[in-house]
């Protein structure tokens, strides 16, 4: 690891401030960034331990439930009013990492932690996300574990996270706070597409942190439920997963979210393919018929088409299982 300055902040004024010089990271629960330290791949000549600043606590309100970005993820998932009311969220934490990893883990490190890509993770490999412009070698290398979607000619790593796809289904924003204020950015619009910059992960600026994840709280949301399938049966990320929730009356689709993870270079979600179930019942045929249209701009490798069957899967199952009356 390289030598860098600590520093633990103890307002939120003063770690803004810091995290404002290029070299700096935040700090929370450490366990992406103090292992991408270790591996080298990131080398902060700052870290500021924000694991102080009053960013914690679960807020009911009105209309939305406000969680603070230093909550733990086992916090979040044993929370009774996101259990009863965001289940999807409560499964997807649950699916995710182990029990001592979510304890330590919190909410809005888990929406910023880096890919899992291996070659992202080594220096025995070039990687256009940590140096870029030096080449992917995920391209024509081991791509079994690589997006299908959202990919680009510069990079085809998966987004990681689980909380995050049962966020985008739910309609989940995240409150930045920086120099000018807060501002809230919904999930969907918060992570970019690799593009030619992969290294630019989300709308995240210098100088800001996430402070807040802020869940609209709906009848829809009630219904949620998160699927994962992977490689097996804890301790690993998805192959694929579908975070969805859906309202019928009178066997016919009224409201409908669903969002895919471990497909996409982020989480995946398409309000037009959405639409083509409203108003219709949730037959094989019609779910077939959405998931071509989700997973149209699909570009899979031979190495990782078999994503496409998984997602298909999993889409069927979440759809056609029984809602509690
Ligand atoms: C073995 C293992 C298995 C795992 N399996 C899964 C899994 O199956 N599914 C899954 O979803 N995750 C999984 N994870 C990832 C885990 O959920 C994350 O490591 C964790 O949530 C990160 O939270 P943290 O507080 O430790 O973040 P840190 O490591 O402290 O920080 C991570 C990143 O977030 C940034 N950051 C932290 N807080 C803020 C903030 N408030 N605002 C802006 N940026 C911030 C940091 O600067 C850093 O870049 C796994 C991790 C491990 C080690
Ligand atoms: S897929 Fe992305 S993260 Fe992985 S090696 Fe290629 S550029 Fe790097």
């Amino acid at each position: 690891m390289r030598p860098f300055e600590f520093h633990r902040a103890t307002s939120l004024d003063e770690a803004l401030a810091l995290l404002a010089r290029p070299e700096a990271r935040a700090l929370a629960g450490g366990t992406t960034l103090v292992d991408l330290m270790k591996l080298g791949v990131e080398a902060p000549g700052l870290v500021v331990d924000i694991g102080r600043l009053p960013l914690d606590g679960i807020a009911p309100e009105a209309e939305s439930l406000r969680i603070g970005a230093l909550v733990s993820n086992s916090a979040v998932a044993r929370h009774p009013a996101v259990q009863a009311e965001f289940p999807a969220l409560a499964e997807a934490i649950l699916s995710g990492a182990s029990g001592q990893i979510r304890n330590a883990a919190s909410m809005a490190g888990n929406l910023m932690q880096r890919t899992r890509c291996p070659y992202f993770r080594s220096h025995d490999w070039a990687c256009n996300k940590r140096e870029p412009g030096s080449g992917c070698p995920a391209l024509a290398g081991a791509d079994s574990h690589h997006a299908v979607l959202g990919t680009s000619d510069h990079c085809i790593a998966v987004h990681p996270s689980d909380a995050a796809v049962a966020l985008l289904a739910l309609d989940a924003a995240v409150a930045i706070t920086g120099g000018d204020g807060v501002r809230e950015v919904p999930i969907g619009d918060f992570y970019r597409l690799p593009g030619d910059t992969p290294e630019i992960e989300t709308e995240l600026r210098p100088g800001e942190l996430i402070t807040q994840i802020v869940v609209p709280r709906t009848a829809l949301a009630a219904q949620s439920g998160y699927l994962k399938l992977r490689g097996r049966a804890s301790y690993e990320f998805a192959s694929a997963s579908v975070a969805a929730a859906f309202r019928l009356e009178e066997g016919r689709v009224v409201e409908i979210a669903l969002a895919l993870g471990g497909l996409g270079t982020v989480p995946w979600r398409d309000p037009a393919a959405e639409a083509l179930l409203v108003g219709h019942p949730l037959d094989a045929a019609r779910v077939d018929r959405f998931c071509d249209a989700l997973l149209a701009s699909a570009r899979p490798s031979a190495g990782n088409r078999y994503k496409l069957d998984l997602a298909r899967g999993a889409i069927h199952r979440m759809l056609t299982r029984s809602l509690p009356c």
